[in-house]
């Protein structure tokens, strides 16, 4: 029954706490134990092998590209990373686990006690703490859809056993869904950023659960809480997790108890579901995993993988808005992926002048693929075509409404700066003569905007010169109209 009915009185009685479990898997060549390929994609069980398919007799070796991967986001998210770790056996039995247990860390997960900052409604930032980051396997995929049998038959693909995972365990520290889904946002930047992962959700490179639960305000003591498992995307979290917290209310409203379970979200249907499966009793009996040593990071180790961290998206956001004199929510679009970011600092650096680049870029590219709904990717104008428009608008070789309407016809035609550029190559008036007289028919017109002007005004400047720009259809050279139209007025 859908929970619609409390009053917000009711509500604010409550308070949520949510704590976040993120798997990613780790983007390394091969596997975590074996030297299976690690790839999304391939025709079923084709990437396996003795060791992944856990088979008597073989042996696990630890793939060193992963335990570099988990070190760099540990130390993005701030987290400490132990010079000891000790993998463990998690038992337990399911058709897509051939071995039976997975090979997971337990006790001594290779970092502990990070953070990372989220925004805040009224603006400020609140750290959520991570308790640890983990290093262990994927298990394989039961497929139950898209077989002519599939109504009485489950197929198993093993080629993601043993695919490296981080979980990422958040403390219960996030008090509404809107936090939650600012966490995950950022988490995935941050990630996205060390290249550990691509952090696909629909390939299923990061995956989330949620604990959720809800206390009366001022309570001590946490509710008991239920698990949201394997919800796709972060929209879907904030969704679910508003939808279980009305549930648990409405269920203590009436007088009843939260059952600790494990439920599913139905993003057709908008609520979630008890799983009411055996599941919810599992008794993993971890211990230590015997055919592989303590996990050892060398202060050596360590030291490489800070070196190879690279700026990370706050930092890098709140340099970008010094250097380039960006708004933050400009330096949130232009640093939305590592890789452009890179792509429009190196263009920008390029330029006469890098805050141009970044102007042009926003307001006329952003603008029109906004408009058209297109990704930077699917944009005709190149990141050079930019750099050369900002650049002639820079020398005053174009006027800013003949930038406009060459970027018009780049997004008709779907050609790029430098060609459509060439080929209009718009005609602009240099003659000081014939602006002047422009100039003159303008401030005749005007009166009493000359007389606002020489009574101390100077910015109804801008006025005259967008007269003249207009009357001569945008073809006036900036540069020279500025400088005749003061020295007009102060004449
Ligand atoms: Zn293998």
């Amino acid at each position: 029954m859908p929970a619609a009915a409390l009053s917000p009185e009711v509500l604010a009685k409550y308070e949520p706490v949510i704590g976040l479990e993120v798997h990613v898997q780790l983007l390394t060549a091969t596997k975590a134990f074996c030297g299976c390929r690690n790839h999304f994609g391939s025709a079923p069980n084709t990437n396996v092998c003795p060791v992944c398919l856990g088979l008597p007799g073989s042996l696990p070796v630890l793939n060193e590209k992963a335990v570099e991967f988990a070190t760099l986001a540990s130390l993005a998210i701030n987290c400490q990373v132990r010079e000891r770790s000790i993998f463990a056996r998690k038992n337990y039995f399911y058709p897509d686990l051939p071995k039976g247990y997975q090979i997971s860390q337990f006790d001594k997960p290779i970092a502990e006690h990070g953070f990372i900052e989220v925004p805040t409604a009224n603006g400020g930032t609140k750290r959520i703490g991570i308790t640890r980051l983990h290093l262990e396997e994927d298990a394989g995929k039961s497929l139950h859809e898209g077989f002519s049998d599939s109504a009485t038959c489950t197929y198993i693909d093993l080629n993601r056993c043993g695919t490296p995972l981080a979980e990422i365990v958040s403390e219960p520290d996030i008090r509404t869904p809107e936090e939650a889904f600012e966490y995950l946002t950022r988490l995935k930047d941050i990630l996205l950023y060390t290249g550990v992962s691509d952090c696909n959700m629909e390939e299923g490179s990061l995956r989330c659960d949620a604990n959720v639960s809800v206390r009366l305000k001022g309570a001590e003591r946490f509710g008991t809480k239920a698990e949201v498992k394997n919800v796709n995307s972060f929209r879907f979290v904030r969704a679910a997790l508003e939808y279980e917290i009305e549930r648990q209310i409405e269920v203590l409203e009436s007088g009843g108890r939260v059952t600790q379970e494990s439920r599913l979200w139905n993003a057709d249907e908008g609520r979630t579901y008890s799983m009411r499966s055996k599941e919810q009793a599992h008794d993993y009996r971890y211990f230590p995993e015997p055919d592989l040593p303590p996990l050892i990071v060398s202060a050596e180790f360590l030291a490489e993988a800070k070196k190879k961290l690279p700026e990370l998206p706050e930092a890098r956001r709140a340099r970008m808005v010094a250097e380039y004199d960006l708004s933050t929510r400009d330096a949130a679009t232009l640093t939305a992926s590592r890789e452009f970011a890179d792509r429009f600092e190196a263009a920008a650096r390029t330029a006469r002048n890098p805050r141009r680049v970044a102007n042009v870029l926003l307001s006329e590219v952003g603008g029109r693929l906004k408009a058209l709904n297109l990704d930077q990717e699917q944009s005709p104008v190149s990141m050079a075509g930019i750099v050369q428009a900002a650049d002639l608008l820079d020398e005053g070789k174009i006027s800013s409404k003949q930038l406009k309407q060459l970027f018009d016809v780049c997004f008709e035609k779907g050609e790029d700066f430098p060609a459509v550029y060439d080929r209009e190559k718009p005609e602009q008036i240099t003659d000081a003569s014939a602006l002047e007289g422009l100039i003159d028919q303008v401030i005749a017109a005007n009166p009493k905007q000359v007389e606002q002007y020489r009574a101390g005004k100077t910015t109804l400047a801008a006025f005259f010169v967008g007269q003249v720009m207009k009357a001569t259809k945008g073809q006036a050279n900036p540069a020279l109209l500025n400088e005749l139209v003061t020295k007009k007025l102060d004449g």
